[in-house]
């Protein structure tokens, strides 16, 4: 056990924040003896990655479990694909990295997304029209109800936008390792304007290409949160029914919107960053905190921030876009 641990260079906002008790898991094997010591001594807990989707009070009680296990391995492959297994203390985007280099596609589209891969499955990340529960085979986790080490395949783990059941059923699964299929069939997915733009040649970019080309766009947009603290978006794209989008758009003929789910449902997805740039929050600074200047939806920690601060910009934000299009932004980031 690690006593009063700062994490200000584990959350990715880059807030002063200190846990009472960290606790490094380097090993799937560490987990029961671990949450049982928790559970007789009675202490709260919670588990963290990387820290680049959390807001993390100034103090957290008890025990914050630092998720480090390592590892990567190929553990079959065929002409059809490859399957491949991951700790969870695994950087993301180092593992990305590692998958092109062994001639691997498919995760191209999410390169440079902060964070670990144990953390990857709790909102599906997802970027450029692609999302992580499709690349998904099964997930092992400790499992705080059965006290063991289970392997949910991705069938059950109802990955959906920006959301899974490690989403919705919090504290119920720690993520040790994640198995990933890749199927050797591929091609580049160039569906969003940013990624499509950046090959004008007749020829298929290669998925080595399409990497490059989305860490530049990214690079381009995204506060670097070495350099400028931040969770990345700090809203959800709000997904409205046919109605209520045909009232908007007689209102607001250039909202930017997308079709959502299956086609002929008429759900759209509403671009939060174009409501909130609308509402003039673009680059504003409210004291220690902001809306990046390059991108509406992220909210920055210029320095000296907390979590206080940033909800607090946030809930002026959620209420004037409510005021303004009578829609509900809701937090990404998961709040602690
Ligand atoms: P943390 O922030 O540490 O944790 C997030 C949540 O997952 C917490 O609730 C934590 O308890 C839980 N958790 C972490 N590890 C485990 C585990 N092993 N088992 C169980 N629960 C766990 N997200 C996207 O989807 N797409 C993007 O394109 C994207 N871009 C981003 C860009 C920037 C600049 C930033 C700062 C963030 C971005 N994000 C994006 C959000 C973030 O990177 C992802 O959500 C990422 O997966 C979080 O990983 P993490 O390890 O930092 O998780
Ligand atoms: P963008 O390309 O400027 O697009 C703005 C918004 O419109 C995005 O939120 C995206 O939705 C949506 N969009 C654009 N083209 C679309 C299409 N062809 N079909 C459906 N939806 C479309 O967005 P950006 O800010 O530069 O980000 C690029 C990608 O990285 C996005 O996928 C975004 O989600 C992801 N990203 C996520 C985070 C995070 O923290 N969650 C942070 C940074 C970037 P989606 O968001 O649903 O894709």
């Amino acid at each position: 056990m690690l006593p009063d641990f700062s994490l200000r260079s584990r959350n990715s906002f880059g807030f002063e924040v200190l846990a009472e008790q960290a606790y490094s898991i380097t090993d799937a094997e560490q987990m029961g003896a671990v949450m049982e010591a928790i559970e007789a001594a009675g202490l709260p807990w919670r588990v963290l990655g990387g820290g680049s989707n959390v807001i993390l009070p100034p103090a957290l009680s008890g025990v914050t479990l630092l998720m480090d296990i390592a590892g990567q391995t190929i553990t079959h492959q065929d002409d059809s694909g490859a399957v491949i297994t991951v700790g969870a203390g695994v950087n993301w985007h180092d593992f990305v990295l590692w998958t092109l280099d062994r001639g691997l596609p498919g995760l191209e589209n999410l390169a440079l997304i902060p964070g670990t891969v144990g953390a990857a499955p709790i909102q599906n990340i997802g970027a450029y029209g692609v999302e992580v529960g499709e690349y998904i085979q099964s997930i092992e986790a400790y499992d705080c109800h059965s006290k063991t080490i289970v392997n949910l395949p991705a069938s059950e783990c109802a990955f959906t936008y920006r959301n899974s059941i490690f989403k919705t059923h919090p504290n119920r699964y720690i993520i040790t390792r994640v198995h990933f299929y890749l199927p050797a069939a591929w091609s580049p997915r160039l569906r969003y304007a940013d990624l499509a733009a950046a090959f004008t040649s007749d020829h298929a970019p290669t998925a080595e290409e399409v990497m490059v080309a989305v860490c530049k766009i990214r690079n381009r947009k995204l506060p670097d949160p070495k350099l400028i603290g931040n969770a990345g978006s700090f809203f959800q794209n709000p997904i409205v029914e046919k109605a209520q989008y045909l009232q908007l758009l007689e209102q607001f003929p250039e909202l930017v919107s997308y079709p959502e789910g299956d086609e002929g449902s008429g759900k759209r997805k509403l671009a939060a960053g174009w409501m909130i740039d609308h509402c003039g929050f673009k680059g504003m600074r409210a004291g220690a905190v902001g809306v990046y200047q390059h991108q509406a939806l992220v909210l920055v920690n210029h320095g000296g921030g907390n979590a206080d601060s940033v909800l607090a910009l946030a809930k002026t934000i959620q209420d004037k876009v409510q005021d303004t299009f009578g829609v509900a932004l809701l937090i990404e980031p998961i709040r602690y």
